[in-house]
């Protein structure tokens, strides 16, 4: 095979058409022979020409079967070095090129084919001077350098050949064949005649390619950067992640894996509808998309905790027995039998349609009189949960509705957290001091509260925090309230409205001796054969240390007295301690308030009025003093709108009764007036002290001096008629107390008269007045100078007991 045949101008030989393969001679390469006719080609070459063959590209590697119009004109007889044989017919075969050829013709034969062929010099002689030749080499060189460094897995016995060789044929073929360069390139490199025009060649296709490698270089960088960008922040997390993982807060900090898998796992557990499920997925969602501890993850954590937290669909087993029912609410409560009555028939309605959710119950009374602990036993009757939910200063919408947790520190509302605090979906909630809500700019409260206690509505009840809708239809919602002036009407018409009025003394000496004394004593870890209280003792603290319509300062003060026995048992070593009125005062300090405080003495421009304030009825007294002036009104005390509109209504009334008092008739320019409310810092307000401010102004104008035996208390209209009031019950109880003979109340609340404690009817005169002057004529020490005519004299109560004497003059 090493015997070469002698190839002349016309020599015809095996030929082999190549795609995508130049050949140089001198260089050896290994490729694969598939097409049938060259198989048989490179078979023929082996078989009768010693190897030889001639190796040409064909201009297009698609075409199939070629042509001489196909092939480039100059190609490369090879020697062939070795064949392999592989299974598919494809034969491996090793060339090493020997000498350049033109393709003269080409002869396509049935199973192979044949070129007649003219052989070239390798390397024409060269039209360059030999310094033009240095010059060209030492360009291919730099080129090559530049280019070896932008491709960094160029081999080093490469690099190092190019820069030794000798020649510049050597030079050539050392470029040309290690760098893998484009096919008609090589193609092109092949068919220049010289060296010194194959070098110039080359160094215009190493340019190109430098430009290209650069620029893709620049692009890579681009596209890494980039990359490296999203990849740093990624890496950092990981970082962070696994050093979390190191201090064990790797649950505390960072969504870890097992977290997410817990969220997924408690939606998948809870009772909710399958969109909330679905809200509640992608929030993990984008939760575990999230750097553990960024802002928003914290939020959306908080978010599912608090959303998770939630009894969703979890009931607790009601009794349904309704003597069970009133066996808890007898034994927890002493009294309160029509309380007790309406909220059994409430519980027996709701018992009978449970479908129809029922009314609200709505506990109305001054504080202490026990609502929240009679919700509380509804609660333990039932067997229900008990959570308290305080409405007290809730100005809001968004107190009632939560914020939208897109807020900083958005939390939910306080129903949805008293929901989470109740733990089921059926508790008991108590809505106290719904009367305290107000409302401002930042929308309605009670709005939202009527949504909350509208069985229609509140079976999707919407808060902002929460976003889905939360089920309240079976909660058995109790309101509280002091007073239903400040409920809105709306709100007021959706509630059964059950009133608990204030305590008398009896009531009040019963409650502590079978509930409050038991309370305090098992609070404070004393059993009754340790601590007792006399009577007499409870009387005076009820008489002598509270002013209350409630129970509370009586309870707290009971607690007082249990922390004193305490302390004797163990300082002093003695095994019982009893209190009496003897001793009460010793332990709690001087009695504070004494049963006839009230200042009782007659006098000019001083009425006690009658008013009903939170903590039941109270003695009001008003004072108004003249002065010359020019007509000026002045209110103090802590008076509402309401009460200084009254002020004006007086001051008109007055001008046009002046005659009949003997009052000078232009004192609304002459003289100021300053009308005050002692007790400055208790706020006053309401319209039932209009009969109040006219007896004083009148009796200040007129010198005349009202009773001070005497309260009163009644609207008036500028017409000097008087309107009803309310709560005469307490207002009466509170003028008995303080030692009043005599109270003056509106003819219309004659019915009412049902209310008063009877000890009240027993002792105090009760004078019903239409007009005003009804009340003046009762209040005024003396008559108006105008002649009473007999029929106009009010209508007087029988009593029994009778006060002193009236002073009539
Ligand atoms: P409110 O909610 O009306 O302000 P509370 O329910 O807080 O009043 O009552 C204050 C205290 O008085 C509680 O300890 C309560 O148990 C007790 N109490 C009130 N009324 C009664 C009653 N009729 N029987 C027994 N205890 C009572």
């Amino acid at each position: 095979m090493d015997k070469q045949i002698e190839i002349k101008n016309g020599t015809v030989m095996p030929m082999i058409p190549t795609r995508d393969l130049v050949v140089f001679p001198g260089m050896s390469v290994n490729f694969d022979v598939g097409r049938e006719m060259s198989v048989q080609s490179l078979q023929n070459a082996r078989n009768d020409f010693s190897g030889d063959v001639f190796l040409c590209a064909q201009k297009d590697v698609n075409v199939e079967s070629p042509e001489k119009s196909d092939m480039y004109k100059v190609g490369t007889v090879a020697n062939i070095r070795q064949v392999i044989k592989s299974p598919g017919g494809v034969c491996r075969c090793m060339v090493r090129g020997v000498r350049k050829a033109k393709l003269v013709d080409m002869i396509v034969h049935d199973d192979c084919y044949e070129a007649v062929i003219k052989p070239m010099p390798n390397y024409s002689k060269d039209k360059l001077y030999a310094h033009e030749l240095d010059a060209v080499e030492r360009e291919v060189r730099k080129a090559f350098e530049e280019y070896s460094q932008l491709m960094p897995k160029m081999p080093q016995e490469i690099y190092n050949a190019v820069m030794g060789s000798k020649s510049a044929e050597d030079l050539f073929e050392a470029v040309a064949f290690n760098v893998p360069l484009a096919f008609n390139d090589r193609q092109s490199l092949l068919e220049s005649p010289s060296a010194g025009e194959k070098l110039v060649l080359l160094m215009t296709i190493l340019a190109r390619e430098i430009d290209v490698l650069s620029l893709e270089r620049d692009i890579h960088e681009q596209v890494q950067n980039q990359i490296e960008d999203n990849q740093r922040e990624y890496y950092i997390r990981e970082q962070i992640k696994a050093l979390q993982n190191e201090l064990g807060e790797g649950s505390l900090d960072g969504s870890d894996e097992g977290e997410i898998q817990r969220y997924y796992e408690k939606i998948t557990e809870m009772q909710a509808s399958d969109e909330i499920k679905e809200k509640l997925n992608e929030e993990v969602k984008r939760l575990s998309r999230m750097a553990g501890s960024s802002a928003e993850a914290v939020v959306i954590r908080g978010y599912l905790d608090t959303v998770l937290g939630l009894p969703w669909g979890v009931y607790t087993k009601d009794t349904t027995d309704i003597k069970k029912a009133q066996n808890v609410l007898d034994k927890d409560h002493y009294g309160l039998k029509r309380v007790k009555e309406r909220i059994l028939e409430n519980l027996a309605v709701r018992q009978l349609t449970p479908d129809i959710k029922g009314q609200i119950i709505c506990l109305v009374g001054p504080p202490g009189v026990g609502k929240t602990s009679v919700a509380k036993s509804v609660a333990r009757a039932l067997d229900k949960k008990f959570v308290r939910v305080s409405l007290g200063g809730v100005r809001d919408e968004s107190d009632i509705r939560g914020h939208r947790k897109t807020y900083i520190g958005a939390m939910p509302g306080r129903i949805i957290n008293g929901m989470k605090i109740a733990g089921s979906s059926n508790p008991v909630m108590l809505l106290d001091e719904i009367d305290k809500m107000s409302n401002d700019f930042r929308g309605d409260p009670s709005a939202a509260m009527l949504e909350v206690l509208d069985s229609e509505q509140n079976n999707a009840f919407r808060d902002h925090y929460l976003e889905v809708p939360y089920d309240l239809s079976d909660v058995l919602f109790i309101t509280t309230a002091n007073t239903l002036d400040t409920v809105a009407g709306p709100l007021r018409d959706r509630m059964e409205i059950i009133e608990l009025s204030s305590y008398t003394r009896e009531e009040k000496f019963n409650i502590a001796k079978k509930h409050l004394l038991k309370k305090q004593l098992e609070k404070h870890g004393l059993t009754s054969s340790m601590m007792r209280i006399t009577n007499d003792g409870l009387y005076m603290l009820i008489d002598g240390y509270t002013r209350e319509a409630g129970v509370r300062t009586l309870e707290r003060n009971i607690g007082s007295l249990c922390r004193k026995a305490a302390k004797e048992i163990i300082e002093k070593d003695v095994s019982k301690v009893t209190f009496s009125a003897k001793n009460i005062p010793d332990y709690l300090g001087h009695i504070k308030f004494l049963d006839d405080d009230a200042d009782k003495e007659d006098r000019v421009g001083y009425v006690n009025g009658m008013a009903w304030t939170s903590v039941g009825g109270v003695l009001l007294p008003l004072e108004v003093l003249v002065m010359d002036g020019k007509g000026a009104l002045e209110l103090t005390g802590s008076l509402g709108d309401v009460m200084k509109e009254s002020a004006r209504i007086a001051v008109s009334y007055c001008r046009s009764i002046a005659d009949e008092y003997g009052i000078q008739k232009d004192f609304h320019e002459k003289k100021d007036l300053h009308i005050h409310a002692p007790e400055g810092a208790v706020p006053k307000d309401g319209p039932s002290a209009g009969v109040t401010m006219i007896t004083a102004l009148v009796s200040a104008l007129s010198g005349i001096k009202v009773r001070g035996d005497l309260a009163m208390t009644g609207e008036i209209t500028l017409t000097g008629r008087v309107l009803p009031i309310g709560g005469l019950r307490e207002k009466t109880m509170a003028a008995y107390k303080a030692g009043m003979k005599t109270v003056v109340v509106p003819e219309k609340n004659r019915g009412d008269l049902d209310e008063v404690e009877d000890i009240v009817k027993e002792n105090v005169e009760f004078v019903f007045a239409k007009t005003i002057d009804d009340v003046l004529r009762a209040a005024l020490v003396k008559p108006p100078q105008a002649e009473v005519m007999p029929e106009m004299m009010p209508e007087v109560l029988p009593v029994k007991r009778r006060g002193r004497a009236r002073k009539t003059v």
